[in-house]
């Protein structure tokens, strides 16, 4: 059985409690490893390590970041078949997925702001004859990273990797879901050379770990991805204490179809931007809204293909829809198929547990859904089900689609498929969302601002604006 352990000081350790918990291999239902149970004594020893590594972390200069957090991606590419097995074993995701997104988006994410951090400039403000003001942006000193399961190394370095690149020094927790590859992360970080202390990552539970690196006094500011009701909680502690917070909510996203779409790439793209990763992507369409005159032609070669995904075993080649991270999730979204039906709607396909050969028989596996015939406010079309759940809904004009598409109360992304690109941009500009594909889905350029508004979230990732977020911009004003 793996020992997950702590990486805290340039060391690996188990947690000071000397507890453990069980990790899960969804895709079997078996135990296959265990994670240190830490708590506030462990935080405080990675605060302790962190306070001693800032100063020369923070002031080496921007190159020397640059060689080791560079060092640090080119371990992920040389380990990334067996990050991508450790992924699709950890979270049940289909190995496929874990190749072509999972990891190599990791080492995208390291390299990308390892990179930026030598691009990175702040303003200056010329008052003529008088003065010069420019801003210096100061790393904050120790700062708390939190993420969720459902890309656990791709959200894990999203975060840590603008932290660390300018100059600050993080605690960080992965979901105790799926810890796996951020310990494996944590042996590329010794094998790459990074300092003691300047990434500490503290395993185990949100109420226990994660609340306590919340609540330390000595970091600074916190970036958390992961459900709207946990965000609530955190923002309670942190505002109080006044710490810069960027929160990643969940969403509830609108697929908008109009008539006049490029049919083949609406549905193929449908099928993705629905049930990628079992619909467990905080940026997959839940609502999809079909423009009346293509309903039926749209929703019957919709529910064709997905009835032809493959549902099972992540590890092999051609499997699609592995395992949903944990039984308890799966618990969750059958109890949502089920109020889908007390609320009237009509399943098209999908919903039924699958229990392949094997080993696998125990894995948590779910057939794709399709739902329709519910109205907008009923809770299936309200409420995050972060599953494989879809439901379709008709429209007639533009008004209608946009009123379907804001009512909710969430505002993470959108998608809106139509050839007329004024129309297109018209929608762009009132959707109530952070990001809006037209034409398109999952299209990252990682520059780009990230984040949503309503109970999506506060603040923004991405590009410059992750820099900003991670530096304290301080005004200086020379006189003449
Ligand atoms: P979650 O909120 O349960 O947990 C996220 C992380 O927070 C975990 O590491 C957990 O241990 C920790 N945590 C839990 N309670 C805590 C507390 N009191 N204090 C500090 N940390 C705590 O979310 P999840 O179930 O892991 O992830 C799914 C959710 O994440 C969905 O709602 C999804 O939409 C959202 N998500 C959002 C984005 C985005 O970019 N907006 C991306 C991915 C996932």
């Amino acid at each position: 059985m793996i020992k997950i352990a702590n990486y805290i000081n340039g060391e690996h350790l188990p947690a000071q409690s000397e507890n453990y918990l069980d990790n899960y291999d969804p895709s079997t239902g078996k135990v296959y490893s265990l994670i240190p149970e830490s708590d506030a004594l462990d935080v405080e020893a990675a605060v302790a390590a962190a306070k001693k590594a800032f100063p020369k972390w923070s002031s080496c200069g921007v190159e020397e970041r640059y060689r080791i957090m560079n060092r640090i991606a080119d371990l992920i590419g040389e380990n990334m078949e067996e990050l991508a097995r450790a992924e699709s074993r950890d979270s049940g995701k289909a190995i496929s997925l874990s190749r072509a997104v999972d990891i190599p988006r990791a080492e995208s994410n390291i390299r990308f702001f390892a990179t930026a951090i030598l691009h990175f400039g702040s303003e200056s403000y010329h008052m003529e004859g008088l003065a010069v003001n420019y801003v210096l942006r100061q790393p904050i000193g120790i700062v708390g990273c939190i993420s969720p399961w459902n890309l656990p190394l791709y959200l894990f370095t999203w975060k840590i990797a603008p932290a660390l690149a300018t100059g600050n020094c993080v605690i960080a927790k992965p979901s105790e879901m799926t810890p796996m590859t951020a310990y494996l992360f944590s042996k590329i970080c010794v094998e790459a050379g990074l300092p003691p202390g300047v990434l500490n990552i503290v395993h185990g539970l949100g109420p226990k770990a994660g609340q306590a690196i919340v609540e330390h006094p000595k970091i600074k500011a916190v970036s958390f991805t992961g459900g709207t009701n946990t965000g609530k909680i955190l923002a309670r502690t942190a505002a109080p204490m006044f710490k810069k917070l960027s929160l990643e909510l969940g969403g509830k996203n609108p697929n908008i179809i109009f008539a006049d779409c490029d049919f083949e790439r609406a549905v193929r793209t449908t099928v993705r931007s629905s049930f990628a990763n079992n619909g467990q992507i905080c940026l997959c369409g839940s609502r999809v809204y079909i423009e009346r005159p293509i309903y039926e032609k749209f929703r019957d070669e919709l529910v064709k293909r997905v009835k032809s995904l493959k549902v099972g075993n992540p590890f092999e080649e051609d499997t699609v829809q592995g395992a949903l991270v944990s039984k308890q999730h799966r618990e969750k979204v059958l109890g949502y198929l089920e109020l889908a039906k007390e609320e009237g709607g009509s399943i098209l396909c999908g919903g039924e547990t699958v229990s392949p050969d094997g080993e696998y028989s125990e894995g948590y596996y779910l057939s794709p859904a399709i739902i329709e015939g519910l109205p907008n406010a009923c809770r299936t079309n309200q409420e995050e089900i972060f599953g494989p759940v879809v439901t379709l809904q008709p429209f007639d004009t533009e008004e209608e689609a946009l009123e379907l598409a804001n009512g909710v109360q969430y505002g993470l992304a959108s998608t809106i498929w139509t050839q007329d690109i004024q129309r297109a941009s018209r929608m762009a500009e009132k959707i109530e969302a952070g990001i809006v594909w037209i034409n398109c889905w999952l299209l990252r350029d990682l520059r780009t601002p990230f984040g949503g508004v309503k109970d999506s979230g506060v603040g923004r990732e991405g590009g410059m604006e992750a820099l900003r977020f991670f530096t304290e911009p301080k005004n200086v004003c020379v006189r003449y």
